[in-house]
């Protein structure tokens, strides 16, 4: 297989949900799941990677902006403890470098296999693509908003992660996944939304990076984790396993 971006002849195991983000998910705990919009799901300690789309320079130069968000949204959970719901401002923060780090997610799930939970970016692909490597300034049709959620008042642990999948908010498209503890809309559309709540969320919002704190029961994301780990029988044995496995090691 030839790299997607590049053409070079050889192709690595290209991380579609970075590692960084499927370590941190609390097996046994929470739900180690990754739901497709079918309601079909994977789970993975190591995460779902595709070995045909990237060589090792393209995937690394991802895993960067993946680094470097990893910690941007592991400072977001723990500055979200004991607080109120609602917008918080955090200072200091590379808005741009999330930005393209969610270009980046999006276009590889973009190019890679069905089975994989390939997403359509329509006539965006290409853009989305030189977003994600800096090839040009982030337009005004890509931004970025993102919830922090909360199980309860102390909770700075990841419940679960899922991958990109379409979204409509009124007529624009909107990309929705949940990585880090935080969910992540991805407007990717030249439309405008109307009476748009997201407004002073969008990441282009100000000079300040905000986030919102969320309860997590009122998203979906939590919902379906919360009936697959109870309904599924296949689900309920891997969390077992991995308990089990916890406690060899310690
Ligand atoms: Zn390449």
């Amino acid at each position: 297989m030839l790299c997607v971006r590049c053409n070079e002849k050889k192709t690595i195991k290209a991380h579609l949900i970075p590692q960084v983000f499927c370590k941190e998910v609390q097996v046994g705990k929470g739900h180690a799941t990754s739901v497709k919009e079918d309601g079909s799901f994977h789970f993975s300690q190591s995460g779902t990677f595709d070995k045909g789309i990237l060589c090792a320079d393209c995937d690394g130069r991802l895993g960067q902006l993946e680094e470097y968000s990893a910690k941007i949204l592991k400072l977001i959970r723990e500055h979200s403890k004991g607080l109120s719901f609602g917008p918080k401002i955090v200072d200091g923060v590379d808005k741009e470098k999330l930005a393209r780090f969610c270009a980046g997610i999006l276009w590889k799930y973009s190019i890679t296999q069905e089975q994989y939970g390939k997403v359509n970016l329509f006539g965006f692909q290409d853009d989305v693509k030189r977003i994600a490597y800096s090839e040009m300034d982030i337009p005004e049709w890509f931004d970025v908003a993102i919830f922090r959620l909360r199980t309860h008042a102390q909770d700075d642990e990841v419940f679960a992660y899922r991958a990109p999948l379409i979204d409509r908010e009124n007529r624009v498209r909107l990309y929705r996944f949940m990585l880090g503890g935080c969910l992540f809309f991805v407007k990717v559309h030249r439309k405008k939304m109307r009476d748009d709540v997201l407004t002073e969320l969008w990441l282009s919002y100000e000079d300040s990076f905000r986030f919102c704190i969320a309860p997590a029961e009122k998203f979906e994301e939590f919902e379906i984790a919360k009936d697959l780990s109870f309904n599924s029988e296949k689900l309920s044995s891997f969390l077992d396993r991995q308990e089990e496995m916890a406690k060899l090691n310690t």
